[in-house]
């Protein structure tokens, strides 16, 4: 490990919503940066701006602050390096863009697009790798600098070295690495309309922040290669790299935007919690040492560490994500958790629960045990709890039919007392009356008190329910059940 204070970077582009790949990406280097006691650092990188856009920035800074993953230093919070947005920094770009093409490392290229399109179809047709050859790297510069004054556009081409033929480094996930200097062909590093592009940025922002290291994913790895060649030619030692594997879907493939569960936005409107999301991604692609799978935030600094990082591909599995979004839901208090749920039940305004503020006391554990994703916990709610609607479902018939249920379920209706609700003291003294009175014992029973509560048989356990549903709610469903019952 390199003996420089750690600082790490997250350097998203503005240029859609954050897919988990990236939030993976980000959580690795926070959590390195916080096990080392290090800074971690949020840097936006806009310069292609045909496709940067403000709202996606906004939605991206909001995604993570939301999972918890909170910078050091970045573009709403300052710090000793700013500016952390890219677009804001152009002039240091250019003035070494300048010194690069001063020094006969960097070249202006007046290849128009109809050039390289030409190139690219020889290339096509002669079934060769397409790289762009300029016939301005060896221009003199007083010669392109009088193009440019009669008006021509040019971008700023990098010169890749002559007679280097590979370069090798030591990634902190794969080991040695080396890659070959002809996988790219001289690189714009500055556009025709003045402005830099990614690699270029990245390498002046990484060294103008002392960047200790970077993790991102393995399919930077072309862009390593340029950026290692900028280095060398600036004359700064790079960061240590570290790349990660990517993500493969169920069939094993790219996990592509489109995949409905691709971005941190698809999650969370799923109703999957920061917690789990952070634990799932940390466990995909890093293993805990003891193997233990259910980790907090806290855990997973402090056991984080880059060398049980593996390279192979990691496949996403959204029930494991589900588990474990269970998991960490179950861990909640209850009113954490109904605060996830009360916004998504106000949100219908044909439901109507219990008036009482304290109602939530009563009704969260009696769905807990049954949901793994927010959205679960609010369906049952909506179904079970909703003081307005009753429905009797068509599995509930059969158990409607049974030869005591009505006799089970009108009983329990004479005998509810009148308070506000049953306490279970007074049902365990109901339920051995409807025993005696009946003699039905176990599903005979409980699954027609079932029906007359929630209107199915299946469900929460009974003793939850009835904390759950004022009793005024209760007689008049047990009414309608026997309603039913006669009915049909
Ligand atoms: N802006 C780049 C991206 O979003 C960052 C890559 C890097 O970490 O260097 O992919």
């Amino acid at each position: 490990m390199s003996t420089k204070p750690v600082r790490v970077r997250f350097a998203p582009s503005p240029t859609g919503s954050m897919h988990v790949g990236g939030v993976r990406t980000a959580l690795y280097n926070y959590l390195f940066a916080k096990h080392h006691c290090g800074q971690f650092i949020l840097r936006v990188e806009d310069t292609d701006v045909a496709r940067s856009t403000e709202s996606a920035q906004l939605e991206q800074l909001e995604d993570l602050k939301w999972l918890g993953l909170q910078w050091d230093e970045g573009p709403d919070v300052g710090g000793p390096n700013a500016p952390y947005q890219q677009s804001k920094r152009l002039d240091d770009y250019k003035k070494i863009a300048m010194k690069l093409v001063d020094e006969g490392k960097a070249y202006y290229c007046f290849l128009t697009d109809e050039q390289m399109e030409a190139q690219r179809l020889d290339a096509e047709k002669n079934n060769t790798p397409y790289q762009v050859i300029s016939p301005h790297r060896e221009l003199s510069l007083d010669e392109a600098k009088k193009r440019i004054a009669n008006g021509e556009l040019a971008t700023i081409r990098f010169k890749v070295p002559d007679g280097k033929e590979q370069y090798t480094f030591e990634d902190a996930v794969r080991s040695e690495i080396t890659l070959p200097s002809h996988m790219v062909g001289d690189f714009v590093i500055m556009r025709s309309d003045g402005m830099p592009v990614y690699n270029f940025c990245c390498v002046i922002d990484d060294h103008a922040m002392e960047i200790s290291h970077v993790f991102r994913g393995e399919e930077h790895l072309p862009n390593t290669l340029r950026q290692l060649m900028l280095y060398e030619a600036l004359g700064w030692e790079p960061p240590i790299f570290g790349h990660l594997s990517i993500i493969l879907d169920e069939a094993k493939k790219k996990l592509s935007k489109r995949h409905d569960a691709a971005s941190c936005a698809d999650l969370k409107k799923a109703g999957y919690v920061p917690e789990a999301i952070l634990n799932y991604l940390a466990l995909l692609g890093w293993s805990h040492p003891r193997g233990e799978e259910i980790l907090t935030l806290s855990d997973m600094i402090e056991t984080f560490s880059i060398d049980r990082v593996h390279a192979s591909a990691a496949v996403f599995d959204i029930a494991k994500l589900r588990w474990l979004n269970g998991q960490h839901v179950r861990h909640m208090d209850e009113k954490t958790l109904w605060q996830l749920c009360e916004p998504l039940l106000s949100e219908d305004k044909s439901l109507h629960f219990p008036n009482d503020p304290d109602w939530y006391k009563r009704v969260m554990p009696a769905v807990l045990s049954e949901f793994y994703t927010i959205n679960d916990g609010v369906d049952f709610i909506k179904k079970w709890f909703d003081v307005s609607h009753f429905h009797i479902e068509k599995e509930s018939q059969d158990v409607l039919s049974l030869e005591h249920a009505s006799d089970v379920i009108r009983l329990w209706l004479e005998e509810l007392p009148s308070d506000n609700y049953l306490d279970d003291e007074k049902y365990q003294q109901l339920v051995k009356q409807i025993k005696d009175k009946v003699k039905v014992k176990g599903k005979a029973l409980f699954a027609p008190l079932r029906v007359a509560m929630i209107g199915t048989p299946d469900g929460p356990d009974l003793t939850l329910l009835i904390h759950a549903l004022p009793i005024a709610v209760l007689k008049e469903r047990a009414q309608q059940c026997l309603e039913h019952a006669e009915s049909h």
